[in-house]
Protein backbone atom coordinates (compact mmCIF):
# COMPACT_ATOMS: atom_id res chain seq x y z
CA UNK A 1 0.00 0.00 0.00
CA UNK A 2 1.35 3.50 -0.87
CA UNK A 3 -0.77 5.60 0.83
CA UNK A 4 -2.02 5.06 4.13
CA UNK A 5 -5.44 4.53 3.68
CA UNK A 6 -7.37 3.46 6.95
CA UNK A 7 -7.97 -0.08 6.73
CA UNK A 8 -11.23 0.37 8.33
CA UNK A 9 -12.36 2.92 6.37
CA UNK A 10 -11.28 0.86 2.74
CA UNK A 11 -13.14 -2.42 3.96
CA UNK A 12 -16.69 -0.20 4.57
CA UNK A 13 -16.16 1.98 1.78
CA UNK A 14 -15.92 -0.81 -0.40
CA UNK A 15 -19.13 -2.86 1.84
CA UNK A 16 -20.95 0.02 0.82
CA UNK A 17 -20.46 0.28 -3.14
CA UNK A 18 -20.83 -3.16 -3.02
CA UNK A 19 -24.42 -3.24 -1.31
CA UNK A 20 -25.94 0.58 -2.07
CA UNK A 21 -28.35 1.07 -5.10
CA UNK A 22 -27.84 4.31 -6.03
CA UNK A 23 -24.01 5.42 -6.03
CA UNK A 24 -23.07 9.36 -7.20
CA UNK A 25 -20.27 10.70 -7.96
CA UNK A 26 -19.73 14.44 -7.79
CA UNK A 27 -17.04 17.29 -7.96
CA UNK A 28 -16.69 21.17 -7.66
CA UNK A 29 -17.88 23.79 -9.54
CA UNK A 30 -16.10 24.58 -12.58
CA UNK A 31 -14.46 21.34 -12.81
CA UNK A 32 -11.32 21.40 -14.10
CA UNK A 33 -9.28 18.17 -15.82
CA UNK A 34 -8.34 16.56 -12.48
CA UNK A 35 -12.00 17.01 -11.18
CA UNK A 36 -13.57 15.58 -14.21
CA UNK A 37 -10.86 13.09 -14.60
CA UNK A 38 -11.11 12.32 -11.33
CA UNK A 39 -15.08 11.33 -11.27
CA UNK A 40 -15.20 9.60 -14.65
CA UNK A 41 -12.18 7.55 -14.33
CA UNK A 42 -13.64 6.50 -10.97
CA UNK A 43 -17.17 6.09 -13.02
CA UNK A 44 -15.28 3.97 -15.18
CA UNK A 45 -13.04 1.66 -12.60
CA UNK A 46 -16.62 0.92 -10.75
CA UNK A 47 -18.57 0.03 -13.96
CA UNK A 48 -15.65 -1.93 -14.86
CA UNK A 49 -16.82 -4.15 -11.50
CA UNK A 50 -20.55 -4.05 -12.26
CA UNK A 51 -21.44 -1.55 -9.88
CA UNK A 52 -23.28 1.48 -11.35
CA UNK A 53 -23.29 5.02 -10.15
CA UNK A 54 -24.41 8.81 -11.42
CA UNK A 55 -21.83 11.59 -11.98
CA UNK A 56 -23.00 14.61 -11.41
CA UNK A 57 -21.35 18.17 -11.42
CA UNK A 58 -22.68 21.38 -10.08
CA UNK A 59 -22.11 23.49 -14.04
CA UNK A 60 -20.42 22.68 -17.65
CA UNK A 61 -16.85 21.90 -18.19
CA UNK A 62 -14.73 23.25 -20.82
CA UNK A 63 -14.35 22.00 -24.58
CA UNK A 64 -11.27 20.42 -24.35
CA UNK A 65 -12.61 17.72 -22.22
CA UNK A 66 -15.76 16.90 -23.62
CA UNK A 67 -13.83 14.16 -25.73
CA UNK A 68 -13.29 11.84 -22.43
CA UNK A 69 -15.29 8.67 -22.40
CA UNK A 70 -18.19 9.38 -20.31
CA UNK A 71 -18.94 12.51 -20.74
CA UNK A 72 -22.69 11.85 -22.35
CA UNK A 73 -23.86 10.60 -18.98
CA UNK A 74 -22.57 13.80 -16.95
CA UNK A 75 -25.58 15.87 -15.02
CA UNK A 76 -25.23 18.79 -14.49
CA UNK A 77 -26.69 20.39 -11.78
CA UNK A 78 -27.09 23.95 -13.59
CA UNK A 79 -28.73 22.50 -16.25
CA UNK A 80 -30.68 20.30 -14.89
CA UNK A 81 -31.61 21.74 -11.01
CA UNK A 82 -34.77 19.50 -10.23
CA UNK A 83 -33.24 16.05 -11.38
CA UNK A 84 -30.14 16.75 -9.73
CA UNK A 85 -31.72 17.37 -6.19
CA UNK A 86 -34.11 14.15 -7.01
CA UNK A 87 -30.74 12.30 -7.74
CA UNK A 88 -28.74 13.09 -4.44
CA UNK A 89 -31.92 12.67 -2.03
CA UNK A 90 -32.31 9.58 -3.19
CA UNK A 91 -28.28 8.52 -3.15
CA UNK A 92 -27.42 6.01 -0.36
CA UNK A 93 -23.77 6.84 -1.17
CA UNK A 94 -22.09 9.91 -2.39
CA UNK A 95 -18.30 10.17 -3.18
CA UNK A 96 -17.08 13.62 -3.52
CA UNK A 97 -13.97 14.17 -5.51
CA UNK A 98 -11.35 16.92 -5.55
CA UNK A 99 -13.00 19.15 -3.44
CA UNK A 100 -12.35 19.66 0.31
CA UNK A 101 -15.22 21.56 1.55
CA UNK A 102 -19.51 21.19 0.31
CA UNK A 103 -19.07 25.18 0.32
CA UNK A 104 -16.93 24.48 -3.23
CA UNK A 105 -19.93 23.14 -5.20
CA UNK A 106 -21.44 26.59 -4.83
CA UNK A 107 -25.16 26.81 -5.82
CA UNK A 108 -25.16 23.18 -5.24
CA UNK A 109 -24.07 23.34 -1.97
CA UNK A 110 -27.28 23.21 -0.14
CA UNK A 111 -28.79 19.94 -2.33
CA UNK A 112 -25.79 18.51 -0.96
CA UNK A 113 -24.98 18.99 2.29
CA UNK A 114 -29.08 18.44 2.79
CA UNK A 115 -28.80 14.91 1.24
CA UNK A 116 -28.54 12.19 3.69
CA UNK A 117 -26.56 9.42 2.08
CA UNK A 118 -23.17 8.40 3.61
CA UNK A 119 -20.62 10.97 2.31
CA UNK A 120 -17.16 9.48 1.31
CA UNK A 121 -14.50 12.38 0.40
CA UNK A 122 -11.76 11.59 -1.84
CA UNK A 123 -9.40 14.85 -2.54
CA UNK A 124 -5.60 15.86 -2.46
CA UNK A 125 -6.37 19.57 -1.29
CA UNK A 126 -5.08 20.49 2.49
CA UNK A 127 -7.39 21.23 5.60
CA UNK A 128 -10.77 18.90 4.52
CA UNK A 129 -13.99 19.80 6.27
CA UNK A 130 -14.79 17.03 8.80
CA UNK A 131 -18.61 16.95 7.60
CA UNK A 132 -17.63 13.73 5.63
CA UNK A 133 -18.93 10.31 6.75
CA UNK A 134 -15.26 8.49 5.40
CA UNK A 135 -12.36 10.96 4.27
CA UNK A 136 -9.62 9.57 1.92
CA UNK A 137 -7.25 13.00 2.26
CA UNK A 138 -3.63 13.29 1.25
CA UNK A 139 -1.72 15.99 -0.11
CA UNK A 140 0.68 14.13 -0.85
CA UNK A 141 -0.13 12.91 -4.59
CA UNK A 142 -0.38 14.85 -7.99
CA UNK A 143 -3.60 15.50 -8.53
CA UNK A 144 -7.19 13.43 -7.39
CA UNK A 145 -7.30 11.37 -10.50
CA UNK A 146 -4.23 9.92 -9.00
CA UNK A 147 -5.69 8.92 -5.49
CA UNK A 148 -8.81 7.69 -7.14
CA UNK A 149 -5.86 5.42 -8.75
CA UNK A 150 -4.78 4.33 -5.30
CA UNK A 151 -8.06 3.77 -4.15
CA UNK A 152 -9.28 1.62 -6.60
CA UNK A 153 -6.31 -0.54 -7.19
CA UNK A 154 -6.76 -1.31 -3.31
CA UNK A 155 -10.98 -1.75 -3.14
CA UNK A 156 -10.70 -3.74 -6.21
CA UNK A 157 -7.15 -4.32 -7.96
CA UNK A 158 -5.90 -2.20 -10.77
CA UNK A 159 -7.89 -4.57 -13.38
CA UNK A 160 -10.45 -2.79 -12.77
CA UNK A 161 -8.74 0.25 -14.80
CA UNK A 162 -10.28 -0.14 -18.09
CA UNK A 163 -8.87 2.35 -20.94
CA UNK A 164 -11.68 4.62 -20.81
CA UNK A 165 -11.03 4.70 -17.00
CA UNK A 166 -7.29 4.98 -17.38
CA UNK A 167 -7.32 7.89 -20.19
CA UNK A 168 -9.64 10.22 -17.84
CA UNK A 169 -7.20 9.55 -14.91
CA UNK A 170 -4.46 10.38 -17.07
CA UNK A 171 -5.98 13.54 -18.38
CA UNK A 172 -6.76 14.41 -14.31
CA UNK A 173 -3.05 13.41 -13.90
CA UNK A 174 -1.88 15.31 -16.63
CA UNK A 175 -4.04 18.70 -16.54
CA UNK A 176 -3.12 19.09 -12.06
CA UNK A 177 0.75 18.76 -12.98
CA UNK A 178 1.15 20.87 -16.04
CA UNK A 179 2.19 17.82 -17.98
CA UNK A 180 3.94 16.25 -15.27
CA UNK A 181 6.08 19.07 -14.53
CA UNK A 182 4.97 20.21 -10.89
CA UNK A 183 3.23 18.97 -7.77
CA UNK A 184 4.71 15.45 -9.09
CA UNK A 185 7.84 15.18 -7.04
CA UNK A 186 7.31 11.16 -6.45
CA UNK A 187 8.91 8.76 -7.59
CA UNK A 188 5.14 6.94 -7.32
CA UNK A 189 3.09 9.58 -9.60
CA UNK A 190 5.12 8.29 -12.68
CA UNK A 191 4.83 4.79 -12.02
CA UNK A 192 1.00 5.47 -12.04
CA UNK A 193 1.15 7.77 -15.31
CA UNK A 194 3.18 4.52 -16.82
CA UNK A 195 0.38 1.75 -15.83
CA UNK A 196 -2.07 4.12 -17.48
CA UNK A 197 -0.09 3.91 -20.59
CA UNK A 198 0.10 0.23 -19.86
CA UNK A 199 -3.82 0.34 -20.20
CA UNK A 200 -3.91 2.24 -23.27
CA UNK A 201 -3.34 5.85 -22.96
CA UNK A 202 -1.48 7.08 -26.00
CA UNK A 203 0.36 9.98 -24.33
CA UNK A 204 0.60 12.39 -27.69
CA UNK A 205 -2.91 11.79 -28.51
CA UNK A 206 -3.97 12.38 -25.18
CA UNK A 207 -1.80 15.70 -24.74
CA UNK A 208 -2.97 16.98 -28.39
CA UNK A 209 -6.75 16.43 -27.22
CA UNK A 210 -6.18 18.43 -24.34
CA UNK A 211 -3.44 21.09 -25.42
CA UNK A 212 -3.49 21.59 -29.07
CA UNK A 213 -7.28 21.97 -29.43
CA UNK A 214 -7.73 26.01 -29.21
CA UNK A 215 -9.33 28.05 -31.21
CA UNK A 216 -7.75 30.84 -33.44
CA UNK A 217 -9.55 33.62 -30.55
CA UNK A 218 -7.95 32.17 -27.85
CA UNK A 219 -4.95 31.78 -29.12
CA UNK A 220 -4.89 35.80 -29.97
CA UNK A 221 -6.76 36.39 -26.21
CA UNK A 222 -3.58 35.05 -24.79
CA UNK A 223 -1.27 37.03 -27.11
CA UNK A 224 -3.17 39.63 -26.06
CA UNK A 225 -3.26 39.60 -22.46
CA UNK A 226 0.67 39.14 -22.46
CA UNK A 227 1.18 42.17 -24.23
CA UNK A 228 -1.05 44.68 -22.84
CA UNK A 229 -3.21 42.99 -19.50
CA UNK A 230 -0.24 41.99 -17.55
CA UNK A 231 2.12 43.98 -15.13
CA UNK A 232 5.59 42.35 -13.78
CA UNK A 233 6.80 43.66 -10.80
CA UNK A 234 10.08 41.97 -10.72
CA UNK A 235 11.22 43.96 -7.33
CA UNK A 236 7.92 41.84 -6.06
CA UNK A 237 8.88 38.84 -8.27
CA UNK A 238 5.29 39.13 -8.76
CA UNK A 239 2.95 39.57 -12.09
CA UNK A 240 -0.56 39.98 -13.02
CA UNK A 241 -3.23 39.75 -15.68
CA UNK A 242 -6.41 41.60 -15.41
CA UNK A 243 -9.01 40.85 -17.55
CA UNK A 244 -12.82 42.89 -17.71
CA UNK A 245 -15.70 41.57 -19.53
CA UNK A 246 -15.09 43.69 -22.66
CA UNK A 247 -11.55 42.29 -22.41
CA UNK A 248 -13.83 38.61 -22.64
CA UNK A 249 -15.97 39.63 -25.08
CA UNK A 250 -13.72 40.58 -27.74
CA UNK A 251 -11.84 37.32 -28.22
CA UNK A 252 -15.57 35.48 -27.63
CA UNK A 253 -14.31 33.88 -24.23
CA UNK A 254 -15.44 30.58 -24.27
CA UNK A 255 -15.55 28.46 -20.56
CA UNK A 256 -11.67 27.03 -20.64
CA UNK A 257 -10.23 29.68 -22.72
CA UNK A 258 -8.33 31.44 -19.68
CA UNK A 259 -7.52 27.79 -18.31
CA UNK A 260 -3.08 28.18 -17.90
CA UNK A 261 -3.41 32.27 -18.38
CA UNK A 262 -2.27 32.42 -14.83
CA UNK A 263 0.71 30.33 -15.67
CA UNK A 264 2.84 32.04 -18.37
CA UNK A 265 3.97 35.10 -15.90
CA UNK A 266 5.58 32.56 -13.90
CA UNK A 267 8.00 31.52 -16.82
CA UNK A 268 9.83 34.47 -16.58
CA UNK A 269 13.15 34.96 -14.72
CA UNK A 270 12.61 35.47 -11.40
CA UNK A 271 8.55 35.70 -10.62
CA UNK A 272 7.73 33.40 -8.45
CA UNK A 273 3.84 34.68 -7.99
CA UNK A 274 1.34 35.24 -10.92
CA UNK A 275 -2.51 36.19 -10.25
CA UNK A 276 -5.35 36.27 -12.84
CA UNK A 277 -7.95 38.78 -12.05
CA UNK A 278 -11.18 38.09 -14.27
CA UNK A 279 -14.35 39.80 -14.13
CA UNK A 280 -17.41 37.77 -13.71
CA UNK A 281 -20.75 38.93 -12.44
CA UNK A 282 -20.93 40.43 -9.17
CA UNK A 283 -17.17 39.61 -8.64
CA UNK A 284 -13.58 39.23 -9.49
CA UNK A 285 -12.48 35.43 -9.71
CA UNK A 286 -9.14 35.10 -8.54
CA UNK A 287 -6.12 32.65 -9.77
CA UNK A 288 -2.91 32.35 -8.09
CA UNK A 289 -0.21 30.35 -8.66
CA UNK A 290 3.32 30.35 -6.88
CA UNK A 291 6.28 28.76 -6.98
CA UNK A 292 8.61 27.36 -4.45
CA UNK A 293 7.16 28.03 -0.91
CA UNK A 294 4.84 31.15 -0.90
CA UNK A 295 1.73 30.19 -0.01
CA UNK A 296 -0.77 31.45 -2.94
CA UNK A 297 -3.30 28.97 -0.47
CA UNK A 298 -3.43 31.46 1.96
CA UNK A 299 -2.98 34.17 0.98
CA UNK A 300 -6.21 33.50 -0.94
CA UNK A 301 -7.84 32.49 2.15
CA UNK A 302 -6.97 35.64 3.87
CA UNK A 303 -7.56 38.20 1.01
CA UNK A 304 -10.10 36.29 -1.84
CA UNK A 305 -12.31 33.72 0.60
CA UNK A 306 -10.52 30.95 -1.04
CA UNK A 307 -7.79 28.54 -0.93
CA UNK A 308 -6.61 25.42 -2.71
CA UNK A 309 -2.98 24.29 -2.51
CA UNK A 310 0.26 26.07 -2.25
CA UNK A 311 1.19 26.53 -5.32
CA UNK A 312 -2.37 26.83 -6.80
CA UNK A 313 -5.38 28.42 -5.37
CA UNK A 314 -8.07 30.36 -6.05
CA UNK A 315 -10.89 32.81 -4.76
CA UNK A 316 -13.17 35.56 -5.67
CA UNK A 317 -12.14 39.62 -4.32
CA UNK A 318 -16.13 41.51 -4.48
CA UNK A 319 -15.03 44.52 -5.40
CA UNK A 320 -13.94 46.41 -8.50
CA UNK A 321 -11.45 45.56 -10.86
CA UNK A 322 -9.71 48.64 -9.68
CA UNK A 323 -10.15 48.41 -6.38
CA UNK A 324 -9.18 44.80 -6.43
CA UNK A 325 -5.85 45.40 -8.23
CA UNK A 326 -4.75 48.52 -6.26
CA UNK A 327 -4.78 46.70 -3.08
CA UNK A 328 -3.12 43.43 -4.54
CA UNK A 329 -0.29 46.14 -5.28
CA UNK A 330 -0.34 47.29 -2.11
CA UNK A 331 -0.06 43.62 -0.75
CA UNK A 332 2.80 43.07 -2.95
CA UNK A 333 4.58 45.69 -1.28
CA UNK A 334 3.56 44.29 2.21
CA UNK A 335 4.91 40.64 1.08
CA UNK A 336 7.56 41.52 -0.92
CA UNK A 337 10.47 40.03 1.62
CA UNK A 338 8.88 37.08 1.86
CA UNK A 339 8.04 36.86 -1.81
CA UNK A 340 11.45 37.58 -2.81
CA UNK A 341 12.76 34.72 -0.58
CA UNK A 342 10.54 32.44 -2.25
CA UNK A 343 12.92 30.63 -5.11
P1 LIG B 1 -8.10 27.83 -10.34
O1 LIG B 1 -7.23 29.03 -10.25
O2 LIG B 1 -7.67 26.92 -11.44
O3 LIG B 1 -9.56 28.15 -10.34
O4 LIG B 1 -7.91 27.01 -8.99
C1 LIG B 1 -6.66 26.58 -8.55
C2 LIG B 1 -6.79 25.75 -7.32
O5 LIG B 1 -7.44 26.47 -6.30
C3 LIG B 1 -7.60 24.47 -7.48
O6 LIG B 1 -6.95 23.48 -6.71
C4 LIG B 1 -8.94 24.78 -6.89
O7 LIG B 1 -9.51 23.64 -6.33
C5 LIG B 1 -8.63 25.83 -5.85
N1 LIG B 1 -9.67 26.86 -5.82
C6 LIG B 1 -10.12 27.61 -6.86
N2 LIG B 1 -11.08 28.46 -6.48
C7 LIG B 1 -11.26 28.24 -5.15
C8 LIG B 1 -12.15 28.81 -4.17
O8 LIG B 1 -12.95 29.71 -4.43
N3 LIG B 1 -12.03 28.30 -2.91
C9 LIG B 1 -11.15 27.32 -2.57
N4 LIG B 1 -11.11 26.89 -1.31
N5 LIG B 1 -10.32 26.78 -3.47
C10 LIG B 1 -10.37 27.23 -4.74
MN1 LIG C 1 -7.04 18.50 -8.32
Amino acid sequence: MYLNFDIQSLKKVKELLQTSNRIVLTTHHNPDGDAIGSVLGFYHALKNVGISSTVVTPNGFPDFLMWLPGVDTVTKYSQSKELTAEIFSNADLIFCLDFNGFRRTESMEKILSDATGVKVLVDHHPDPESNFDYSFSFTEVSSTAELVYELVSELFGDDCISKESAECLYVGMMTDTGSFSYACSRERTFFIAGQLVGKGVVVEKVQGLVYNNFSVNRMQFLGYCLAEKMKVFPEHSAAYIWLSKDDLKRFNHQSGDTEGFVNYPLSIKGIVFSVLFMENDGFIKVSLRSRGTFPANEFSKKYYNGGGHTNAAGGKSFTTMDLSIQQFEELLKQYSNELNASN
